[in-house]
């Protein structure tokens, strides 16, 4: 029994490491340079369409990740864009479950996109119209200008030491948002900590770990057996140290539920050095929670089997066929919870074939990602409704593209 159990936890780290880290991390390498050359120039364009905007805003939260739509929240309280681009934007956004879909399921990823991105513009359009926005913004509690320069006198950014030349992105030096993001919420690491020593040091080295990981990765999507290599169990070393290093890295970087902040987003923008190291701490975070996933998933299947793995895929698949309609309703409220981590496990489930593709989409439309962080940062009232109305559209969707599976006999 202890054996058997320690088998599913170490031939899960292999899995998930092999089979979705890898690529997760190739992903995030690859947008993370394409955010660092596009430089938050979209940020600005976004300010002067104005009739345009929930569809720019849709536009930026489909770009994989948090960062896009991270940049959009200020914008609303400083008055630049509507609310209904708000909550396009967090229609859009699939956080970090983007890379786990698109590394894995490519085809579904984009109809899941396409589905969020109408979904996204509608519902933007609407609020805009009943003027939701226009209320939620009057009443926020403007601080006093003495007050702001005070605060910003008496202290600064955690990025202060660092030797790079600051650029904010979508708002200035020393105003409401600059308060509110970079002295009160969760910005970057402290520099003086040995997490921040740990991570900015030793990223090369994971990224080494992912490049060899997805190498073999690779050869296993040609079936080829990388433990019978010329070093023998080649992909369980590489996989078991890949999540290992993985989990430190996360516990490292701080990062549990969130792993994105607006501050980070910033420096990523200036630095291609400080987004190879955000990104390897991304990857980390994404590598842990699909661990996670696969442990829940491995160790379901071993008890409802009672040790027998094909009767427990057997027994677990039919539970989750006859509770379809309920893996919907908790996708859209998992998306209530902020952050990306939980919703990293849902969609990996969906990957092992849990859950209904409805299930998916009611997920990707109500969460939020990491973008609803500065949001709540500067304003409770407003993040608190962009969160309960993104759940309803989810739930309407959702329930319509569960009935049309079921009739076309997908799920
Ligand atoms: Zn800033
Ligand atoms: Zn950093």
């Amino acid at each position: 029994m202890i054996r058997e159990i320690l088998n599913i936890i170490l031939a899960s780290a292999e899995n998930a490491f092999l089979q979705v880290s890898v690529f997760v991390g190739v992903v995030l390498l690859l947008f993370g340079y394409i955010n660092y050359k596009k430089s938050g120039k979209f940020v600005e364009s976004i300010e002067k369409s104005k009739k345009i905007q929930p569809i720019l805003g849709a536009l930026l939260g489909l770009t994989p990740g948090c960062g896009g739509a991270i940049f959009i929240m200020p914008l609303f309280v400083k008055g630049k864009v509507s609310y209904g681009t708000i909550i396009a934007t967090l229609i859009a956004t699939m956080g970090d479950s983007a890379f786990v879909i698109i590394s894995t399921l490519p085809i579904q990823y984009i109809v899941v996109s396409a589905i969020s991105f109408i979904v996204a513009v509608i519902t933007g359009y609407i609020v805009d119209y009943y003027k939701v926005g226009e209320k939620l913004i009057k009443n926020i509690t403007k601080l006093p200008n003495q007050e702001i320069k005070k605060i910003n006198e008496e202290s600064d950014h955690t990025v202060q030491n660092m030797s790079i030349n600051y650029m904010h992105i979508g708002h200035e030096e020393g105003d409401e948002i600059d308060i509110a993001l970079h002295h009160n919420a969760k910005g970057h690491q402290n520099i003086n900590s040995i997490g921040y020593k740990i991570t900015h040091s030793g990223f090369y080295i994971y990224w080494g770990f992912i490049f060899v990981g997805f190498i073999l990765g690779v050869m296993l999507l040609f079936q080829i057996d990388v433990n019978t290599l010329g070093i023998k169990n080649l992909g369980k070393i590489i996989g078991i140290i890949g999540t290992v290093i993985s989990i430190i890295m996360m516990i490292m970087s701080n990062k549990f539920l969130q792993d994105d902040t607006h501050e980070e987003e910033e420096l990523k923008r200036m630095s291609l050095k400080e987004t190879l190291i955000h990104n390897a701490q991304e990857t980390a975070f994404v590598s842990t929670w699909v661990y996670v996933a696969y442990l829940i998933y491995e160790i379901s299947i071993f008890i409802i089997g009672n040790g027998n793995y094909a009767s427990g895929e057997l027994i677990l698949t039919n539970i989750m066929v006859s509770q379809g309609l309920l893996a919907v309703i908790v996708g859209a409220l998992v998306g209530l919870i902020p952050g990306c981590g939980p919703q990293v496990i849902f969609v990996t489930l969906f990957t092992r074939g849990m859950v209904p593709f409805a299930a998916l989409v009611s997920n990707a439309i109500s969460q939020d990602g990491d973008a609803l962080f500065p949001l709540l940062a500067i304003d409770k009232k407003s993040s608190l409704w962009a969160t309960i109305i993104t759940t309803i559209p989810a739930l309407v969707i959702g329930v319509i593209i569960y009935f049309v599976e079921i009739k076309m006999g997908l799920f």
